[in-house]
Order: C-alpha cells, then structure tokens, then sequence
C-alpha cells in the first residue's frame, strides 16, 4: 500500500481536521507530517495490566474490561451534566462518573464490551471509577489497556486527540523515516529499526521496547551532532597545505623550561604534550584547553606558543578585554626576554582597540612583513584588513567569549594551529559534544602550594560581623568583591537594587573605604576605568554584577562576597570564587542567600565540600541540566528532544560510532540520507 503523502506534506493534508487545531499545532512546532511523528509524548501511563473489577484501589491507575449498563445523564443540582454508568466483569461490578463529558451518552451503549482505565474513589462502601479513560473492545488499543502516550497538552490539544491522529499515520512511518544510519553501526550498538522506534515512541508494545526506541532516538541526536562536528573538524583538516606548519619541539624548548621559575604540573606537561604533539601533524591543530582558573593554562600556550615562534612561525593571543590582553602582553613580553637561552629575542607587540593609528599602521605593516613575530591583542587581532605573513599558531583566550565566526577569521589567516583556552571546566563528555570539533586537553590540577580558598555560606543574622571582618582584612591591605545578582542584565529593576546597595555599602557600612561599581550597563571604557582602578588599590572594595566573571587578575583581592549566591549555578559560582586565591595570601568567598530554602542551601555546600571546577559543573549538569552550566548556554547547543548531555556513556557511543563513519567517509558519499541530515543542522539538528 502506497501513502500519498511525503514526509513535507501540510498536515492539513494528512488528516482530516479544523484549521484551530492545525493552527494550534503550529503553535507547537508542528506542521507537516513528519513533525507531527517527531511530536513525541512527554510520558506515558501504564494501563497495560487489566485488572478484574474487585481487585480496584484507590491508589493506582485502574485498567478494566466489562459490559456497560445504566448509562445515563444526570443533572446535579448547581445544573453539571453528568455520565453515570455501571461496569460488570465476572468478579463484580463498579459505579463510573464521568464529569463534563455529556458527548459519552452518544459515543457509548449499554452492553457494550469496554475498556475503562482511570482512578478510582471509595464512598460509603461504594467504588466509583472517575472519569476514566474509555475504549470499545476489539478496535486497536489507543487510550486503555497498554502503555498509553502523554502529551505536551495545550488549549484544545488533548493527549486523546493526538493519539488518534498520529495513529493512523504511522503506518506510513517506514516510506517517512527510511534508515539512514549504516547497519554496521545498527548492528554494533543494537539499534532499533528508525521506523519503528518512531512508532514505538507513540504505541509502546511493551516497556522494554519503549527504553530501547527512546535510546535509539536519544543516539540519533547524539550520534548527528557529533558527526557533524567531526566533520567540521575534518574539514578544518583539509583546508591546510599539507605538512605547511609541521612544528617539531625545537631544542631550545626544554632547555627554556629548565630555567622557569617552577616546575610544570603534571597536568600541564600532559596537555603541552598533547599540544606539541598536534603541532607536529600534517594538519593544523583545533584544541580546546580547559582549566580551572589558576590552573596554570598560560604558561602551557605560552611555551606552545614559544615553539612556533622558535620554528620562524608568528604567533598570535587573543583574549576578550583589554586588561587581559595587557596582562598577558605583560607577563609574556618578559618571559620570552631571555636571550642566554632562546639564542634570539622576538618582537612582541601589543594590540588593542585603544591603539593609535599611527601605531596601529605600524603593527599591521610588521605583521604583514614579518618583522613583528608575536601580537598580543583583543578583538582588534580578528579585523579582516589584518593580515600575517606566516601566521603559525593562533591562541584564544576565555573562548566561549568570542564567537564562532570571531574565530573563523583567525583560522582564515593562513590555517594556522589553533588553541582555544577556557577556564570554564565542563564535564569531558559534554565538553566532547559541544565542542565536538576540537580535541580536548584538561588541567585538573593545581599548582602545589596553593591554599584552598575557604568558602563559607554565611546566615543573614551573622552578616554585621562578616562585614566587620572584612573591614579588618582591608585594613591589612587586602581587598573585596562583593557580587549582586543581576542575572538579566537589562532588567531595570534589578540593577536598581544593585545600584542602591552600592549606595548603602557605600554610605552606611564602609564610609570610611572606597568603592568602585561595575555593571553591564557601563561602557567599555568606563568598565576599564573602573577595573584599573580596582587593580591599583584606588578601590579597596570591587561592587559589581556578574561582570566581573572574565579572568582579572588582582591578586591582592582576598574576599570573595556574593549576595543571592542561591540564584547562580555552582559554576558560575566557582568562576566568580575564582577572582580570589590568587595571590599568596589565603582567600575567602562568603555566600549570602536571599533565599535560604533547604535544597538551596544544600546545593550551595557544594560549594564548601568541593573547589574543582570541573566537579562542581558535573554537579551542576546533574541538578539542573547542560543550561545552567557557566559557558554551555553560550555555545548553541540545540535543544534534545531525547538524548540527556549527562548520559555520558551514550555520548561516548555515539562518538566512537560517528568517529568510525569519518574515518572511511568523512564527505559521507556514501550515506547521502545522513549527509543530507545534518548539511543544514544548525538550526535544526535533526531534519526528515
Ligand atoms: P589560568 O589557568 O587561570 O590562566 P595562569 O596561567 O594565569 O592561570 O596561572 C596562574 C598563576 O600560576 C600564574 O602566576 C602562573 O605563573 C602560576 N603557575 C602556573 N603554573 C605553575 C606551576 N606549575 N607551579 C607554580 N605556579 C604556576
Ligand atoms: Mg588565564
């Protein structure tokens, strides 16, 4: 039997139904054929156990088969309508009620065989079924007797409705849904059949068919998106002149790193080696290098950086403000000074938006000629009239500040190695799909000798003496941030109430400090004012909103306080703990709640028990889903409608499967369904 219809067919078309519940379907994403299969339920409930009619409680989802009799209409006396029934099996019999149904008396017959599925309530002795669930024995078992699809209602959109409608299109789900996964891979991870898991989504046969169609969907989203990203990777891979930049680890290398003042973590020395090793391939590198704050990320681009630039190769770092560019620009220029060593000095500029245009003239003529070997820099580094001469490496700092296309363009610069920093920890599995197209090096360890910062959360009644105290460090010649919840940075009302606790602070609790402000709403230039000055002890205390998350360095600042600690996620927390600890002197982040709910608090002692970033996003991953992870919302992750970001051994899978087909076909010549599935995957992850 041939369907008239193709997976683009207006649903108006399929079945047969008014333009309101068409329209209210669109409302839900829904307007051809395909959506309408891919409109999967939201949850289910077990009616599939029939029981006889005595065995009724009260306590569970009743599912029974019987004769009807005394169907009748009645009215109550504040004029409801009313569907009263008996139901009878061999065991007994039940009153039924159903409320605001009067269509029933019409739909339904006395002796008629039924289905029934709903609670039940007991009542003087009497059991009733109330407004059960109702079926005619014989026809095809939608709503009773089986595991029965829930789904997401709206006005006019009932679970009842859709179940007959999707019904009788899913007969057509194999010409719709064809396989387009290879049967190796089928095979492999024991897959179900597309078709058939699309149908058993709706219609469960049993539980255990349902968790395998529910998995072998949620591979399917997982599977695309990494497929996608290895392939984009594979491209990157492409686009480079063969052997062009391979970077062998010059002698002069290790000979440097004997004279730094510490010694490398092991942690660092595994991913520098990773780095190295990348460098030293036929295509250009694309790696992500994740640690915590203070984990040490610098000086492992920086010697990476090193290599290139010892190689004849320029090199390039880019980070998202001016003041961290600066800071690198500082600590770098006078690292790479070291002639006894290096055998040869280089010429490290800096560039930023603020340069002037003569000097600016200047850098970009030396970066074209080659005289310049280094640009340290911010966005000013990724202008399109700026051009290298041989651009080897390129080094992003903070990357999920910067966009993709922003990153495009230092790749277009020649396809030179490139390596992303991020001190935003993610769990590796999830880190694996979202920045599927990068390889992955991880610092989970910190420098010896650094003290932990102790974190407190702090009750309210105690909140004079913690100020108090504050005062106290201050006047050691520490300093202090103080975090307010903003988290929408152009809700109005809230940056009110920041600004006038910067008042209150200002006038009533420390009048004797000064204290600087920072908020989203400042300007550029206004914001580096404000952070020099911090920076220069001109502030002893730092008020700002979520801001100040990006890597400033003050290592004097010793205290960390956040108000409404309760309304970040741990590792937004963790990244804003991070601005402290930096320095020899021990550090403290206090946690103030406006909120002080148990499960609030509960999650925040997370914050006490553990000082990994990488832990506490895993924590937060599990409690509140991939979202709310610091740095995941940025990357543009699609919405799953099946896979869960924290099923990390799915993830793995799906790699390794995606992995395999790249390998052999990385065009996907040879799966056409597939590539044509995720050739316009951006905004739409899976297409039909
Ligand atoms: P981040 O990973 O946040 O960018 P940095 O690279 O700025 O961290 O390093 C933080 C501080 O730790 C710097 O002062 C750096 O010199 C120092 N540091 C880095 N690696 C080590 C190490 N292995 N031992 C001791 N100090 C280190
Ligand atoms: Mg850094």
């Amino acid at each position: 039997m041939t369907t008239l219809f193709t997976s683009k067919t207006p649903l108006g078309k399929a079945i047969s139904t008014t333009k309101a519940q068409l329209n209210r379907l669109e409302t839900v994403g829904v307007k051809n054929v395909a959506e309408f299969l891919r409109y999967f339920p939201r949850t289910y409930t077990d009616s599939s156990n029939l029981i006889p009619i005595l065995e009724i409680r009260t306590d569970q989802i009743n599912t029974v088969k019987g004769t009807l009799s005394q169907l009748v209409e009645i009215r109550t006396k504040f004029g409801k309508k009313l569907i009263k029934a008996k139901l009878t099996d061999q065991s007994g019999s039940v009153d039924i009620i159903w409320f605001n149904q009067p269509f029933i008396k019409k739909l339904l017959h006395n002796g008629q065989q039924i289905i029934l599925s709903g609670k039940a309530k007991f009542d003087l002795g009497k059991v009733t079924l109330l407004s059960p669930e109702y079926e005619a024995v014989g026809q095809k078992q939608l709503h009773t007797a089986r595991l029965v699809p829930v789904y997401h209602e709206t006005e006019g959109l009932t679970s009842k409705w859709i179940r007959e409608k999707i019904h009788p299109l899913l007969k057509s789900a194999k010409q719709l849904f064809p396989e387009y996964l290879p049967s190796d891979i089928i095979e492999k991870y024991q897959l179900m059949p597309y078709a058939n898991a699309i149908m058993e989504t709706h219609f469960p046969a049993t539980q255990n068919k349902l968790e395998t169609a529910k998995s072998r969907l949620a591979f399917d989203e997982l599977f695309l998106l990494q497929l996608k990203a290895l392939q984009k990777k594979w491209q990157w891979q492409q686009t480079a002149e063969k052997n062009r930049k391979r970077l062998s680890i010059h002698d002069s290398l290790p000979e440097f790193q004997k004279i730094l003042p510490f010694e490398l973590t092991n942690a660092q020395t595994k991913s520098l080696t990773e780095i190295l090793s990348d460098l030293n391939q036929d295509f250009p590198m694309s790696r992500l290098l994740q640690g915590d704050v203070g984990s040490g990320k610098t000086i492992v681009a920086g010697l990476a950086i090193l290599n290139a630039l010892l190689h004849g190769y320029q090199a390039a770092l880019m980070a998202p403000t001016e003041i961290l560019a600066e800071q690198h620009y500082k600590t770098i220029s006078k690292l790479f000074q070291n002639p006894e060593v290096l055998k040869q000095t280089f010429n490290i500029r800096f560039l930023s938006g603020s340069t002037k245009a003569t000097e600016k003239a200047e850098i970009y003529l030396g970066l074209a000629t080659g005289t310049i070997d280094f640009v340290i820099g911010t966005h000013a580094l990724i202008q399109e009239s700026l051009q290298f001469k041989n651009l080897g490496l390129a080094v992003i700092d903070e990357q999920h500040r910067f966009g993709v296309h922003q990153r495009s363009i230092l790749k277009s610069q020649g396809s030179p190695h490139l390596l992303s920093l991020s001190a935003t920890p993610i769990p590796r599995t999830l880190a694996m799909t979202i920045y599927g197209d990068q390889d992955l090096s991880i610092i989970d360890e910190m420098p010896k000798g650094r003290l932990p910062i102790v974190t407190r959360i702090v009750p309210e009644r105690k909140r004079k003496d913690a100020y108090l105290w504050i005062e106290d460090r201050i006047k050691t010649g520490r300093q202090a941030f103080i975090i307010c919840p903003l988290i929408d940075e152009s809700d109005t009302l809230e940056l009110k109430s920041v600004l006038s606790e910067y008042e209150n602070l200002k006038r009533d609790i420390f009048p004797l400090l000064n204290i600087g402000l920072l908020h989203g709403k400042l300007k550029p230039s206004e914001k580096e004012e404000v952070m020099t000055k911090f920076k220069a002890n001109e502030f002893q205390i730092l008020v700002s909103t979520s801001v100040v998350e990006v890597g400033i360095d003050v290592p004097n600042a010793t205290i960390m306080m956040i108000e409404g600690a309760e309304r970040f996620g741990l590792s937004q927390l963790h990244q804003f703990r991070g601005r402290v600890g930096r320095g020899e002197h021990q550090s403290y982040c206090f946690l103030f709640m406006q909120n002080d709910s148990q499960t609030a608090k509960q999650r925040l002692k997370a914050m006490v028990d553990h000082h990994s970033g990488f832990k506490l996003s895993e924590i937060d991953l599990e409690l509140r889903g991939p979202g709310q992870i610091y740095g995941v919302r940025q990357s543009g992750i699609p919405d799953l409608k099946m896979a869960s970001l924290t099923d990390s051994e799915m993830i793995v899978k799906a790699r390794e499967a995606a992995q395999s087909i790249i390998n052999i076909d990385p065009e996907l010549d040879h799966y056409p369904i597939l590539k044509n599935k995720i050739s316009d995957f951006d905004n739409v992850y899976v297409k039909d």
